[in-house]
């Protein structure tokens, strides 16, 4: 039941910025300051997208690990209402709603706010199927078999992209299809150039190590400062590769905003939404954009998008609750994350420096991963107060 003089907070985009705001606001706003918080989200579940969803394309029954379907989200003191297989059709910045249209249907229909969040992502558009795209869990799971199928059926597989992906999937299939010849091609002379020399030397190393157990016809090869074109087999520098190569491209994540402008969303020239330090979207004050769809100078990972959600959630739920304090600031972070290298080895980089190697980082990485489900389905977890 709506409640009179609750505060209404519409959060466009349930996944990882999206839910962890949600759940932090809930927790944070005291039951007499009632919420109504309303998720809109194309799909019916929440994933995390992680080294997860790489796992679970070479091995599908992961994905169980790593998703819940909305329905089962826990509320608390608040009204907590979830609109899957929607997707936003308008905006109305200034007369504070938001039109959303079934995706099944085509129904409509339009949303009030007093608050609106939007955190849409992105999505890699030469590779859609790497993140969860519209509809149901169902359709998720056969795509990645799908995915599986053609990776059991491939004679070699091409990975374009030397970046934390491309990596972490270079070693799933090292670890799961280890007689499929691979090769990876990356654009820049260092393989994730925006940090340390040493990470890339330690994967270097680890592919000559692993090459020496895979059989002679089916090496792992990497290609740097090179680069192949759509619909062709030969590289720049002349490197052929065979015509029916499986081709991952893991490349060039774009937001989720084409045609926001219209709405009067200022994007930057890259489609991200402008925000300012408080993660307001430029003019508005009552309008936050988070995570991978804003324009924050930082890597696009959830560990930052994390903090983008517990910014916006401090900030909101202080002048929920009339409490004058100074808006808290999101500082740009510098580069920090755990690269996958298979099963058993991992890279920790911070900034411009690897922090750490081995199979402890390893065991570490699934583990946090899937806290994060507990997170995005219970805003009063435990973890949830050590995560936002
Ligand atoms: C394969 C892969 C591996 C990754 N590995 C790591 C990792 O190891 N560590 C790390 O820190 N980061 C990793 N990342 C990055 C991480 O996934 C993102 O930074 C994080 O998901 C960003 O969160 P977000 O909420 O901004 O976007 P998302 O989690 O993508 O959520 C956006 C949501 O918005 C919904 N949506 C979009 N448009 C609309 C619309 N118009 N209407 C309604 N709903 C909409 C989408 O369905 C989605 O649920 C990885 C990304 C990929 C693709």
């Amino acid at each position: 039941m709506s409640q009179q003089n609750s505060t209404k907070v519409v959060v466009v985009g349930g996944g990882l910025a999206g839910t962890f705001f949600a759940a932090s606001l809930m927790r944070r706003v005291s039951k007499k300051h009632h919420l109504e918080v309303t998720i809109i989200d194309k799909k019916d579940f929440f994933e995390v997208v992680g080294y997860g969803t790489i796992r679970s394309l070479v091995s599908p029954t992961y994905h169980s690990n790593m998703t819940h379907t909305y329905s089962s989200i826990a509320s608390n003191d608040h009204k907590l209402v979830v609109l899957s297989n929607k997707k936003t059709t308008n905006f109305d910045l200034n007369g504070k709603n938001v039109t959303i249209s079934d995706i099944t249907s085509g129904e409509s229909d339009t949303i009030v706010f007093d608050y609106l969040v939007i955190a849409v992502g992105s999505s890699y558009s030469s590779f859609p199927n790497l993140r969860p795209a519209e509809g149901v869990l169902a359709d998720r799971r056969a795509n990645l078999e799908k995915i599986n199928k053609d990776i059991q059926g491939a004679k070699h597989v091409t990975i374009v992209g030397g970046g934390s992906v491309g990596i972490e999937l270079m070693g799933e299939l090292n670890d799961h299809f280890p007689s499929v010849p691979v090769t990876l091609i990356h654009g820049k002379s260092q393989l994730l150039e925006r940090t340390s020399k040493d990470a890339h030397s330690y994967i270097l190393n680890w592919v000559e190590k692993v090459n020496k157990k895979r059989p002679e016809a089916s090496k792992i090869t990497i290609l740097v400062d090179d680069r192949i074109d759509a619909g062709s087999n030969v590289t720049t520098k002349g490197v052929t590769l065979p015509a029916d190569t499986l081709r991952f491209n893991c490349t060039g994540p774009k937001p989720n905003t084409a045609g926001f402008e219209a709405f009067g969303i200022p994007l930057d020239e890259s489609g991200r939404i402008r925000v300012d330090e408080h993660l307001r979207v430029e003019g508005h004050t009552n309008v936050l954009a988070l995570g991978d769809a804003n324009n924050v100078v930082e890597e696009k990972i959830s560990n930052f998008a994390r903090l983008h959600a517990k910014v916006a959630a401090v900030n909101i739920s202080n002048e929920v609750q009339g409490k004058n304090t100074q808006p808290l600031k999101h500082v740009p972070q510098e580069y920090q994350s755990v690269i996958m290298l298979g099963k058993s080895d991992a890279i920790m980089v911070q900034g411009n420096s690897l922090k750490g190697k081995g199979k402890m980082f390893a065991w570490m990485k699934p583990k946090i991963e899937s806290s994060i489900i507990g997170v995005a389905k219970n805003p009063n977890a435990f973890m949830s107060k050590m995560f936002v």
